[in-house]
């Protein structure tokens, strides 16, 4: 079988024993221990074709590889699969100044695409912070949210055209780009999100958008949650809002004492990073908030490498090596319960593990908070679990969904029923079954095994 592999992509497409990378056995979350069986590196749609219709005629199962920089465990191997990268499947292919448009190949990292957008004098519309190794593929097939949302959309949003490769090697989609095209089912919306349960991801053509003005970057101290809310309601009639990201006190403090600053005197119960156009506009909001005590201080960058500063708090990159068995959660709470998510998740975890790291941060005008949760040193075998438990029961009382951007992957699909109805999850196996009948893509991923799918 590998010989076949081998043959169809040539030897630097099929790796296999020591040639593997370490790298393909864990995303970012690195809870992936299993190396794939051989690791398939094809540099061309037909080969990607050629790849799955052999692994499929024998029954292997393929985990598609991105970056690796997923925080769900969605490309991890699990047993005797082969590993699928487009790595040698690079490159933008067009640049549609016309019509605000670029055809990307999957295996292109996120930002050569931005770059390539920026020297055409236009603007990518997804940014994240692990765009230095995230993959155009894996962008689509987690639906990666990102920085922007609040501006520019989730991935699918921007998504105009799609190609992907099924599991027996049929070649599928629609690359035209059209705006207007109703003409039947939506397959584009089908793979994004679908985290390599579906087919492999080969190229897509996104929406650009002109290149944003330059941006004022605030960084602000409030008083409370119900301040960030009304400053939210006010900054919506900015010119080119694109960033409202809170940090409660416990992440604020953490990460910016990681990176040594101190850009409050005292250390605010909310902090606010905060972008838009409009230099004048923002200032008279600023203004008018100090003035009525939404804000209490505020901080405006004068510089890149301020604006940067700024962001390397929000980003808190630091606290992963910081909180070396770090759980990123990433849920959606209703906006205006937000807070009390946050209260009532930091009361649960800590009555049960005291001592333990559980800190906040979130796209706030997106309805998405993230909880960096670390457990003391010998909290036992299940205690990560018993965690996410306490945490998701929560997202499901308060109504929200178990991932907001990060997808299901593996580590969420205990909780996959906490968001979706069986009905919905037997509508998604039906699909499933429709496109990868013999369950070669990506197994073990998103939906719960077959056996627990209700009639
Ligand atoms: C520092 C950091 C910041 C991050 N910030 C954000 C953020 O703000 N918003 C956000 O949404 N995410 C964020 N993430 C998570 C991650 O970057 C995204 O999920 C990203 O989209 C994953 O891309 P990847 O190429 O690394 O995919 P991988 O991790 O390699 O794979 C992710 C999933 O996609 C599937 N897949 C990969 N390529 C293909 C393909 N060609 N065809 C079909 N399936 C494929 C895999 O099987 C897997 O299920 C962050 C991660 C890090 C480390």
């Amino acid at each position: 079988m590998l010989d076949a592999l081998r043959a169809a992509l040539g030897p630097a497409g099929c790796l296999t024993g020591a040639d593997v990378p370490a790298s393909a056995a864990t995303d970012a979350s690195r809870t992936g221990h299993t190396l794939p069986v051989a690791l398939l590196r094809p540099a061309s749609v037909e080969q990607v074709s050629q790849a799955l219709a052999l692994c499929h005629a024998q029954g292997l199962a393929v985990v598609p590889q991105g970056g690796m920089t997923g925080l769900a465990g969605g490309a991890q191997p699990l047993g005797d699969e082969v590993a699928l990268s487009l790595d040698r499947f690079l490159g933008v292919e067009a640049i549609d100044a016309d019509a605000l448009t670029m055809t990307v190949r999957a295996g292109t990292v996120l930002q050569v695409a931005q770059e390539a957008a920026a020297a055409a004098g236009l603007h990518f519309p997804v940014d994240l912070g692990a765009r230095g190794s995230a993959r155009i593929g894996g962008i689509i097939a987690t639906n990666a949210g990102g920085l922007r949302v609040i501006r520019d959309g989730m991935t699918r949003d921007n998504l105009l055209g799609l190609e992907v490769v099924l599991a027996d090697g049929t070649v599928l989609g629609n690359l035209s780009g059209m705006v207007k095209n109703n003409t039947g089912y939506d397959l584009r919306h089908l793979f994004a999100g679908s985290e390599g349960t579906l087919g492999v991801i080969t190229r897509a053509v996104f929406r650009l958008r002109p290149a944003p003005a330059s941006q004022a970057t605030v960084l602000a101290a409030l008083p409370d949650f119900p301040a960030v809310l009304r400053l939210l309601a006010r900054a919506r009639a900015l010119p080119g809002l694109s960033a409202f990201e809170a940090m409660w006190q416990d992440y604020f403090d953490f990460s910016a004492g990681l990176l040594g600053a101190r850009p409050f005197t005292t250390s605010p119960p909310v902090a606010l990073l905060m972008e838009a156009d409009d230099t004048p506009a923002v200032m008279d909001l600023l203004e008018a908030a100090l003035e009525d005590g939404t804000v209490t201080d505020a901080l405006i960058a004068q510089s890149l490498a301020d604006a940067r500063a700024f962001w390397d708090i929000r980003e808190g990159l630091a606290i992963d090596d910081a909180l070396p068995g770090l759980i990123n959660l990433d849920v959606s709470i209703p906006m205006t319960q937000l807070d009390a998510y946050a209260s009532a998740c930091r009361t649960g975890v800590l009555a049960r593990f005291p001592g333990a790291h559980v800190s906040f941060f979130g796209h706030v005008a997106d309805s998405n908070l993230h909880v960096a949760l670390a457990l003391p040193q010998g909290s036992g075998a299940d205690a990560d679990h018993t965690a996410e438990a306490i945490a998701y029961d929560l997202v499901r009382d308060f109504g929200g969904s178990v991932s907001a951007e990060h997808g299901i992957g593996t580590l969420k699909r205990a909780w996959l029923g906490h968001t979706r109805s069986p009905s919905e999850i037997a509508a998604m196996t039906a699909i499933k079954a429709a496109l990868d009948p013999q369950g070669r893509m990506n197994p073990g991923k998103v939906l719960p095994p077959r056996a627990q799918i209700p009639d």
